[in-house]
């Protein structure tokens, strides 16, 4: 079932999310895989609940067009953050027309749970790491709109929006 994606400034974005128990509950894996149905429809590569009104600690990463499986990531955290940093270009399926350069530890390693609730590490310094972090940042409350210092399109759609929300 493809679920509606919450935009900003709606303010489950801005809600840390809760970690989900195990055993998996029914509900989390119907979401899950609305997720994954969700993210597909939407032409995008990762997806975190609150983007979709779940405040849970759910991530999916879509890396079929790259023939990979589709990572699911419950309660991930990262554990390590490498010094060095890139600046890459993001945009965000909650802020639709908006891109900006945002500045990232180059290499992680994130903690994830698997969907036994296995303890599962990895270490990535490519694009992977990158879309996690963003992904991770969803469920801690935090938008690339508070990393961006450059925009690179929609800067007006962003302000207009802060407007809207003061009033
Ligand atoms: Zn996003």
């Amino acid at each position: 079932m493809i679920l509606p994606i919450r935009k900003y400034p709606d303010k489950i974005l801005r809600t840390p999310a809760k970690d989900v128990a195990f055993p998996l509950s029914k509900e989390i894996k119907k979401l899950t895989k609305d997720m994954i149905d969700t993210v597909r429809k939407a032409d995008g590569i990762g997806l975190a609940a609150p983007q979709v009104g779940k405040s849970v600690k759910v991530i999916v990463v879509d890396l079929e067009k790259n023939n990979l499986p589709v990572f699911v990531l419950y309660n991930p955290r990262i554990v390590k953050r490498s010094f060095k940093k890139i600046a890459l270009e993001e945009g965000c399926l909650s802020i639709p027309g908006v891109f900006g350069i945002v500045k990232r530890p180059k290499k992680v390693t994130i903690e994830v749970r698997n969907e036994k609730g296995e303890k599962i590490c990895f270490t990535d310094d490519g694009w992977i790491a990158r879309i996690i972090q963003h992904e991770i940042d969803h469920i801690n409350g935090v938008l690339i709109i508070d990393h961006i210092r450059k925009y690179t399109k929609g800067e007006e759609i962003v302000k207009g929006l802060k407007e809207k929300k003061c009033i």
